[in-house]
């Protein structure tokens, strides 16, 4: 018997549905959520997120914006951009489509964006809201994560988790977001000497790494929850994770969890970047009284 698999696509799902009603309550009383979109430059891949992220926010009841910049747009002209949304009512997340070019500064960019619209979650002020436990907009992927192991109904409190990567965007958020949850957290990294050591003493791992079979069979407990957060390419071409899927799943047994690639946590980072934007319209409302 092999380890349960975590549906991304499936908690997606239900997720969306009660964006979808509360995006429909705010919409009946004039405030209907609105996401614009930035993308500066021709990169494919940044193309498809920006389309999905728009054609997201369309199923759910969501306004959207999609701004599309050459990649000449000097930066003082993103800034001014930034500006203009960030006055604008009807916009209550703003999201700027990374990799920028080369050009420009994303720490600038990021900064210049009000940050109660900053719905990707990165933002200073943002991570300095969760590392000190206030309320606040949440980094979409590790917090779509969190829903991932929550959803498993193992509880977190007191128990062993391990990440693996240490990025602003993923594997730190995610860090806090587990201690948060009374967990106890190992950051690993690529200095860390012998990962097995960390990751087979853990009740949770979460990989965020960026490559290939970095979390092999031996080197998890039977009954574990994994949740893979990699995006790879076989030698096939073929989409795959961190984890070494099927030889992990096995060695998880039926007591344990296990997120595949696709279908785990690539849909529920939009999930959350919706979730984020109602929170703002939400906020905004409250704010106005
Ligand atoms: P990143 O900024 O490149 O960070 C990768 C992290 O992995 C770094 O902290 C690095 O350590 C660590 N690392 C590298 N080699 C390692 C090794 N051999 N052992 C242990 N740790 C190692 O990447 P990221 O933005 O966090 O993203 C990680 C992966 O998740 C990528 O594949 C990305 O495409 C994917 N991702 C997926 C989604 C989604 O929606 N599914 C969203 C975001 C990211 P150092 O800090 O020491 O360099």
């Amino acid at each position: 018997m092999t380890a349960r698999l975590i549906d991304g696509v499936a908690l997606s799902k239900s997720l969306r549905a009660e964006i979808g009603a509360r995006a429909a309550a705010l919409a009946a009383v004039g405030r209907r959520p609105g996401l614009a979109v930035l993308l500066v430059g021709d990169d494919p891949a940044s193309a498809v997120y920006v389309r999905n992220k728009v054609k997201a926010c369309a199923d759910h009841g969501l306004h959207s914006v999609l701004e599309t910049h050459p990649a000449t747009l000097t930066q003082a002209e993103l800034l001014a951009r930034i500006a203009a949304l960030n006055a604008d009512a009807g916009v209550h997340g703003i999201l700027v489509q990374m990799p920028l070019p080369r050009h420009i500064d994303p720490k600038a960019v990021i900064a210049a964006i009000d940050p109660a619209k900053d719905v990707d979650g990165y933002s200073t002020l943002s991570a300095g809201e969760l590392m000190t436990n206030q309320p606040g907009l949440r980094p979409c992927t590790p917090f779509g994560c969190m829903k991932l192991i929550e959803s498993t109904g193992v509880p977190l409190r007191g128990r062993h988790a391990v990440v693996i990567g240490r990025s602003n965007t993923v594997g730190k958020p995610m860090a806090l977001l587990l201690l948060q949850a009374d967990a106890t957290v190992t950051v690993c990294h690529s200095a860390t000497p012998d990962l097995g050591v960390h990751t087979r003493q853990a009740d949770i791992v979460v990989a965020a790494v960026g490559r290939r079979h970095t979390l092999r069979a031996d080197m998890v407990r039977p009954g574990a929850v994994v949740v893979d957060v990699g995006i790879n390419r076989d030698e096939q071409g073929k989409l795959c994770g961190d984890v070494d899927f099927a030889a992990v799943r096995e060695a998880l047994g039926p007591a344990g969890w296990i997120t595949p690639v696709p279908g785990g946590v690539g849909p529920m980072t939009i999930t959350m970047l919706l979730a984020n934007t109602v929170q703002a319209a939400e906020a905004a409302r409250a704010a106005a009284g």
